[in-house]
């Protein structure tokens, strides 16, 4: 019989406005054997009452002892539950997209938390992030198989957010066979990208709507991508008509693929790249002289843990500064987030800090979030990330 996991009197209420984790700190474990479960245990989730609230899975060990997976008694998490998800989750992303290259899954919000799926054509990558899904693993591929018969499945099962819940770090080839480079469609164009070694999961699909957005501001313009990885915004702007693109990374890799990318889509000539910190990068652009008209602040996460609120603050602060050097008169700025710590209006007020620094006066154009194949969960603050403000950038008023 599966354990029920009681609730202290009153800790339902975030479940029951339709978030889905349960704190160590609210389990009453007088009535409930928490010490006793193996990470990964599937469990029943009560109230102090008894009432039901759902089934979900444990794992002890972990600050976020149990996430609740499915409300309706009916229906526990297994392969037969998956499955209805995945085709859930599919509807949605069918209805949206041209080409089969987005997140198929986005964990909590598409009901299966610890579960995240990217789809790339005909292959597919999983991470799993918990214990309670890493226990469905065969579930999850067997599903995957039955929903979308894709020609390979890789588990990329190597986040550090795996370490926390105690799991292995490890990539895997779970069915089928996979190339070393993939195809992935944004727009009218095609990148090549390696599931197995590039960051994340090989495309950051969460920054393509604001990609899109970008396009009409780039025609004619010199263009700076900065933390390009493998080039989708200053590919995509070359291909709308960019007058040059500079992409800055520190990866050499990354550098290579954009290299690629750029010949593949047929821009080559009107994109380059600089290789290093871009802090440093932009400093010696600016005193060697040069202006863009369009720059993308599109960094890795400044800000991991709370912790690192101030100094991840002081991070997009001092880059946000350092870019604005560089536009010329009448330029337009996009920067980005991807720090859940970092409130958008944070990220607002940073710019115009920098902007006023700088003396420079900013018209707010459109701001963006993830895309909707990366749902926002109304009740769950967590799984919103993605800050982007488009802003005009003019001498001052
Ligand atoms: N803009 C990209 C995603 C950026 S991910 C896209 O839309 O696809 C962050 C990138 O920043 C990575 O490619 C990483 O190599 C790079 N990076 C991290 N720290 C850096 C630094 N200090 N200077 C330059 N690049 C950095």
């Amino acid at each position: 019989m599966t354990t029920e996991l009681v609730l202290k009197k009153d800790e339902d209420r975030r479940l029951r406005a339709g978030h889905c984790w349960v704190y160590s700190n609210e389990i009453d474990t007088a009535k409930t054997p928490l010490k006793d479960l193996t990470p990964g245990d599937p469990v029943a989730i009560v109230s102090q009452r008894g009432q039901w609230l759902g089934w979900g899975y444990a794992n002890p060990h972990s600050l976020i002892c149990a996430r609740l997976v499915s409300r309706d008694r009916a229906h526990p998490l297994d392969r037969s539950l998956i499955v209805h998800r995945l085709n859930i989750a599919l509807g949605l992303r069918n209805r949206l997209y041209r080409y089969p290259c987005y997140r198929l899954v986005y964990g909590e919000a598409d009901g299966l938390p610890g579960l995240v799926v990217d789809r790339y054509g005909d292959y597919v990558t999983v991470q799993i992030t918990t214990a309670g899904m890493e226990r469905n693993r065969d579930a999850i591929v067997e599903a995957l198989q039955k929903v979308l018969k894709p020609a390979a499945i890789l588990l990329r099962n190597d986040s550090s957010a795996r370490t926390v819940e105690g799991l292995p770090l490890y990539v895997e080839v779970a069915d089928g066979t996979l190339p070393d480079v993939v195809e992935v469609r944004e727009g009218e164009q095609t990148f090549g990208v390696s599931l197995t070694e590039g960051q994340k999961t090989g495309w950051f699909f969460d920054q393509a709507a604001n990609r899109d957005r970008l396009l009409k501001y780039v025609p004619e313009q010199r263009v700076l991508d900065v933390f390009s990885y493998v080039g989708g915004w200053g590919i995509r702007a070359a291909s709308a008509g960019a007058a040059a693109v500079t992409c800055i990374d520190s990866s050499e890799r990354a550098l290579a693929a954009v290299a690629e990318n750029a010949a593949r889509n047929g821009v080559a000539e009107r994109v380059t790249t600089e290789r290093g910190d871009a802090f440093t990068v932009l400093k010696n652009l600016k005193a060697a002289g040069h202006r863009y008209d369009v720059i993308v602040l599109d960094p890795p996460a400044f800000i991991k843990r709370r912790k690192d609120l101030k100094e991840g603050q002081l991070a997009y602060r001092r880059l946000n500064e350092i870019a604005l050097t560089l536009l010329d008169r009448d330029g337009v700025l996009v920067t980005a987030s991807c720090s859940f710590h970092m409130a958008a209006e944070d990220l607002l007020r940073t710019a115009q800090q920098a902007a006023r620094a700088n003396d420079r006066s900013l018209q707010l154009l459109e701001q963006g979030q993830q895309g909707p194949d990366h749902p926002v969960h109304p009740a769950i603050p967590e799984t919103a990330y993605i800050k982007a403000f488009f802003l005009r950038v003019l001498p001052t008023f």
